[in-house]
């Protein structure tokens, strides 16, 4: 049966988190969309709410069904999403396994961006001014200001000139001034390839980096293409990487340069608008609603930008597409963990390839995944087709790698509550005598990790975590890492009340710095937290210290080993290197290798020489041995021969990348109807070749929030479509609606 126009039907996918892995879709009358094509973002009622659906098709449909259903309620004013988009969000539902209706969530978190930009009155001279008034200086400051620039809002003119703007708008009332409604709004500067094409010329790369530069552009930017950007730290990838960017943007394409957040800072930013002349539109957590609300719809209008974002920044509406970065693409952030775990550098690549454009990943430590895909590794000699690895050996200009030296802590050890070596000291007091700067890393936020009881031996534990609570001296607070809840500090135990018996164990980076300010009360000593630097001011404020050379020794938690550059650093103190190492972590010991790499090579990035001196217990551990090469003539083979270990117990476990491996964590607040879950998915486990699954245990963090936890962990050979083995077992289970599973496909986090 042939239907009017108003009976038209779309199919559209609804922002429901239900259906792992599937598109969740309703029909709905088109109503005011009608004709909209698919990919079109329309508002639709949805029980007693209005939410934004995908339309993914449109379809005729009986009189009769076409009664019951309810109509559209508008289309957004935005451009359809165009295919390439919604493939992939399609694919990014199929490989996390996460409903199609989370994933869109992702795309579509900025609903202010789907209505018409508000308008609000700016203010201009009139045609035909009103002849012979005599004017108040003030009338007359507004009228001179205004000859010279476009219309303005009441408030802008007020800020320029100086008035209240209670005299613009009794300007506007006696007729000297006119009202419009307008659009307003700071757009992200757009290029101009002129611009750009000049910024291009400007700048001298060294040979290796030309090299490089120019082995890149030779693949062609036409085509999906890899290039694993690994360079010594130092070694200019970030201006290799603009050479790049600069050429595809030149076309008039969009470029996304993905950072972990932190390396958002106003010094990458200052280097950037150093080359290119323009800042680059942000798009991360701190940005404002105004400002997201224009980026988002500049991107999905195509417009010509550069987007430098942290991982979200991959879910915008790109339709230009032309060149994705991912810095420190090693970087433990680029992994979320919550309803929707994604890699947001795994995912880069898969939106790459849709695209089929080229992708650059950049880092002096590349992950073991990286490393293996672009061929470096024995295990796959050949390499993937489309991956190329460039190496850059060397710091840029007269830099070199700084001097790692190991002290072992068995031989120099400090006395009890003391946490620096003579060793180390002696290095921190030269260097402050030089004039230059320190960086001690401890990865341990907050004063200390343990709170003791010194009468009934109780420990300080989060009442709803399985976890210690994190002395905060500062905030004066006792906090959970996990849940975040935190208590005033006090000197009474909570369980046997004895007054004064508190007492903190092992140290912190507070803790850190009383040592440090004991030994050295005249140096400039600064904390970088993520509980010290909150916000972007903040974070300018530590840098500025650093940069005017206020700070002499920086105390700094894993914050401190991304990116940054620190020319005057010449010291970087590792306090204790084998706090990552240990534990049943897949990772451990490559991350502890790239973040320590890391941390070290914030070291002498400028004129002048540069050492590292790492706290240890275990000086023998490959991770430290392959540390202790970093400066000698080839840090790169050194570097390797650790990564080609690494492999070969990968290799030899069957662990990524040379298998496949997913976490399922099952969790209630009801522990035995958690208990039951548990066993009925065990007992529904699959038989198929090459899969084992481990589980069910208790995770080691068997509780969050109040919540009970329970982890299976499924290994697969590198052929099986582990997804879909995952989508038929727990179809094969009804769970309980009080009992919730994650699926985490290629976890990083065991606990
Ligand atoms: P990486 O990202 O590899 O750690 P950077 O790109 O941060 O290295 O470069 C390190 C330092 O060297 C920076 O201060 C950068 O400005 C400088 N530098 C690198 N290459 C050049 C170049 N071709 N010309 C001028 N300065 C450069
Ligand atoms: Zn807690």
């Amino acid at each position: 049966m042939v239907v009017s126009d108003r009976q038209a039907v779309l199919k559209i996918a609804v922002p429901v988190p239900q259906q792992r892995g599937e598109v969740l879709i309703y029909d709905y009358l088109a109503g005011p969309a009608i004709g909209a094509p698919v990919g079109s973002i329309v508002q639709i009622p949805l029980g007693t709410r209005h939410v934004w659906g995908l339309v993914m098709d449109a379809s005729d449909t009986s009189q009769l069904a076409a009664e019951k259903l309810k109509p559209v309620v508008m289309l957004a004013d935005v451009p359809p999403l165009d295919a390439q988009t919604l493939k992939f969000l399609k694919q990014v539902s199929r490989w996390t396994l996460a409903p199609f209706g989370s994933v869109m969530r992702l795309l579509l978190n900025t609903p202010e961006a789907l209505l018409p930009p508000p308008e609000q009155p700016v203010f201009t001279l009139p045609e035909f001014p009103l002849a012979d008034v005599r004017l108040t200086p003030q009338r007359q400051r507004v009228c001179d200001f205004l000859k010279m620039v476009p219309p303005l809002s009441a408030t802008e003119i007020a800020r320029e000139t100086g008035v209240s703007s209670g005299v613009i708008t009794a300007m506007h009332k006696s007729g000297l001034l006119d009202k419009q409604m307008a659009v307003r709004g700071n757009r992200a500067p757009t290029l101009s390839p002129e611009q750009l094409k000049q910024a291009r010329k400007s700048f001298t790369l060294s040979d290796e980096q030309q090299q490089v530069a120019d082995a890149i552009a030779a693949k062609g930017d036409e085509q999906f293409s890899v290039h694993l950007l690994d360079g010594v730290t130092g070694s200019g990838k970030t201006e290799v990487y603009f050479d790049s960017v600069a050429r595809v943007a030149t076309t008039g394409r969009q470029v996304l340069i993905l950072l972990p957040e932190i390396a958002l800072t106003r010094a990458w930013q200052d280097r950037f608008e150093k080359r290119f002349g323009f800042r680059p539109a942000l798009w991360h957590s701190s940005v404002t609603n105004a400002k997201r609300r224009t980026l988002w719809r500049q991107v999905a209008e195509g417009q010509p930008l550069i987007v430098a974002g942290a991982r979200s920044a991959l879910f915008l509406p790109f339709s230009k597409l032309g060149l994705i970065i991912v810095d420190e693409e090693h970087d433990a952030s680029y992994k979320q963990e919550d309803m929707t775990a994604y890699q947001a550098r795994d995912m880069a690549l898969l939106r790459a390839k849709i695209s089929d454009i080229p992708i650059l990943l950049a880092s002096a430590t590349p992950s073991l995944e990286s490393w293996v895909n672009a061929g470096a590794a024995r295990q796959d000699e050949a390499g993937h087709k489309d991956w190329h690895q460039h190496i850059l050996s060397s710091r840029f200009g007269q830099a070199s790698l700084p001097e790692v030296k190991l002290v072992d802590m068995r031989l120099s050890r400090p006395p009890r509550g003391h946490w620096l070596s003579p060793d180390l000291q002696e290095a921190l007091k030269a260097t402050l005598e030089a004039g230059q700067q320190s960086l001690l890393f401890l990865n341990r936020r907050g004063y200390a990790p343990v709170t003791l009881c010194s009468s009934c031996g109780h420990r300080l534990a989060c009442h709803q975590c399985d976890s210690l609570l994190v002395t905060h001296r500062l905030a004066g607070r006792v906090q959970c890492h996990f849940c975040g809840i935190s208590q005033p500090l006090s000197q009474q135990c909570p369980a046997c009340e004895e007054a004064d018996s508190l007492r903190a164990v092992g140290p912190g980076v507070e803790r850190l710095e009383e040592e440090v300010r004991m030994l050295f009360p005249d140096a400039g000593i600064a904390i970088l937290s993520s509980d010290t630097v909150r916000s972007a001011s903040d974070a300018e404020a530590f840098f500025k210290a650093v940069e005017t050379g206020e700070t002499d020794i920086i105390i700094g938690t894993q914050m401190a080993a991304k990116g940054h550059d620190f020319p005057q650093l010449t010291l970087v103190g590792v306090v204790d290197a084998d706090l990552g190492i240990g534990g049943g972590d897949l990772r451990a010991a490559e991350r502890t290798y790239q973040l320590l790499w890391q941390v070290a090579g914030r070291s002498g990035r400028a004129k002048q020489k540069g050492r590292a001196l790492i706290q240890t217990f275990q000086p023998t551990h490959p991770v430290l041995d392959a540390l202790s090469k970093m400066h000698l003539d080839n840090p790169v083979a050194a570097r390797d021969q650790f990564m080609q270990a690494e492999a070969d117990a990968r290799q030899a476990a069957a662990m990524p990348p040379f298998g496949r491996l997913a976490a399922l964590i099952l969790s209630s607040r009801d522990l035995s109807l958690l208990e039951a879950a548990a066993e009925g998915l065990a007992a529904a486990c699959p038989a198929y070749h090459g899969v084992d699954v481990f589980g069910p245990a208790p995770a080691p963090l068997s509780r969050i929030r109040g919540a009970h936890r329970i982890r299976f962990l499924v290994r697969a050979e590198k052929t099986v479509a582990l997804q879909k083995i995952i989508t038929e077992w727990l179809d094969k289970v009804r769970l309980p609606g009080q009992v919730r599973v994650v699926c985490d496909i290629d976890p990083y986090s065991f606990l």
